[in-house]
């Protein structure tokens, strides 16, 4: 590799060679992006990042739904320096424990909802959903049920990329590749309501979708049923976010054929949707949580299960040995980084912010999209949102996948000076969690002039 001067100006096509040439991408068709060449990021700034051409755009995504508290956050940086200078690795295995880890699953006690106060720290999402499964099975053999196997998830929904992650996740064509998955795992339709709820109200449509999980909890056997996992909004799968009626239904079956409950927080926890997790939004609490992006803002990897007080004392009491655990579990670096997100987050009432402030101030920004022609409807709580394009609205027609509407949206927006992502024709927005009035204000403007300039393509 020759010398790259990391620092000039316009290395945008230098940086793309060699990627094309020796970097594999998650969720990439390598033949497509190498046609046309990456976008390096170098820099991040605030809300901002700035790729290899010196271009910034606003960054509607904050990275992955991760960067809550926007980029170059020095308390962060030094959280990690100080701590890695101290100590920069030492184990939670086998009766040991490091200060940051301890410190941080306090810290996260006090946030969660009530009982969920056992913590078992993880580095990705996919891992902590992982931890989630085997935790879910592992309880029910500690209560002397081991038939008690199977997990319910939901069409569509995402739960990372692992074996575990893709076996359990929906989505239909990540689950073709790689196979076999794992077994005795379920999935029941997601609650969706814009694209598949015609003809029924927005809260029949919920407690009807709820209660195909009882249809499918009845089918497979009450007592052969471990859990039902579910995100509070579906992220991925294009920032679905369930009729009010839905969750509280959910709970109620799952405590009627005691089934345990699994919230996956990674996306809707620490603050996006205006309460600390997704699952105190939507009214319900889980016997189990997973963590992970906002739990660090991003800076360095972390994720955790937090575990409420049945599920806890039971495989404490009963469990014995949990032969799981991952080398960086509680890496004292990355939990230092975590509990500095913490002290932001309290210090600068984000939580609230996004909840009272700047969360309704994005929602009615974005619904003056709606007399927009391309735009069947916006959902969306706290700083999450999704935009879904029509067609036409009524009737209501979705575009055919070759128009590729969402796309267009998404690079005309890019191209525009803000970063925000299409799931097929929905547009997903998750902005950092410090976002201002004024960067929404440009974000709304710009979502309009890429809707503009694909209605004049495609309308
Ligand atoms: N669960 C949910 C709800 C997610 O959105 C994601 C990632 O986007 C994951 C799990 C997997 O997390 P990771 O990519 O950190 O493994």
């Amino acid at each position: 590799m020759n010398h790259i001067d990391k620092g000039a100006p316009n290395s945008q096509a230098i940086w793309q060679d060699l990627d094309r040439r020796h970097h594999l991408h998650p969720f990439t068709d390598t033949k497509a992006l190498n046609a046309k060449g990456a976008r390096i990021i170098t820099r991040g700034e605030g809300c901002h990042i700035v790729d290899a051409e010196g271009k910034k755009l606003l960054d509607g995504m904050a990275g992955l739904w991760c960067v809550n508290l926007g980029y170059n956050r020095k308390e962060l940086v030094e959280a990690a320096a100080n701590q890695l200078s101290a100590l920069p690795y030492y184990n939670n295995f086998f009766s040991t424990a490091n200060t940051p880890s301890v410190e941080l699953a306090a810290r996260i006690a006090e946030v969660t909802p009530e009982g969920l106060d056992h913590i078992f720290f993880a580095n990705s999402g996919s891992e902590a959903i992982d931890t989630a499964m085997r935790m879910a099975r592992f309880f029910w053999q500690a209560a002397g049920k081991p038939e008690k196997t199977w997990l319910i998830a939901r069409d569509n929904s995402y739960h990372g990329s692992t074996i575990a992650g893709t076996s359990l996740g929906g989505q239909k064509e990540m689950r073709k590749q790689g196979g076999p998955l794992l077994g005795d795992i379920a999935h029941v339709p997601q609650p969706y309501w814009y694209g598949e709820g015609d003809g029924m109200s927005e809260d029949e449509f919920g407690l009807a979708r709820a209660r195909l999980i009882e249809e499918k909890i009845l089918e497979l056997g009450p007592d052969r049923v471990a859990a039902v996992f579910g995100e509070p909004i579906q992220g991925a799968g294009g920032v679905i976010v369930p009729p009010k009626t839905y969750w509280p239904e959910v709970e109620r079956i799952c405590r009627k054929y005691d089934v345990l409950l699994v919230a996956d927080e990674v996306i809707c926890g620490f603050g996006r949707t205006g309460s600390w997790f997704g699952c105190q939004t939507f009214g319900f609490t889980p016997d189990m949580m997973t963590m992970a992006k906002g739990m660090s803002s991003g800076y360095l990897p972390i994720s955790a299960v937090a575990v409420g007080t049945r599920v806890a004392d039971m495989l404490i009491e009963n469990g014995g040995e949990f032969y799981h655990g991952f080398t960086y579990s509680g890496h004292p670096a990355s939990a230092a980084v975590a509990v500095a997100t913490l002290d932001i987050m309290q210090n600068e009432k984000l939580v609230e912010r996004v909840r009272d402030d700047i969360g309704p101030y994005f929602q009615n920004g974005l619904r003056t999209l709606l007399d927009h022609p391309l735009v069947g409807r916006i959902d969306g709580v706290g700083l999450i949102a999704g935009i879904a394009l029509v067609k036409s609205k009524a009737p209501k027609t979705f575009f055919d996948s070759a128009a590729k509407a969402g796309m267009r949206v998404r690079d005309h927006s890019i191209a525009n000076g803000f970063m925000m992502r299409a799931v097929g024709d929905r547009m997903a927005l998750s902005p950092p969690l410090v976002i201002s009035h004024e960067e929404v204000d440009d974000l709304v403007r710009i979502v309009r002039q890429a809707l503009d300039l694909t209605l004049a393509e495609i309308g």
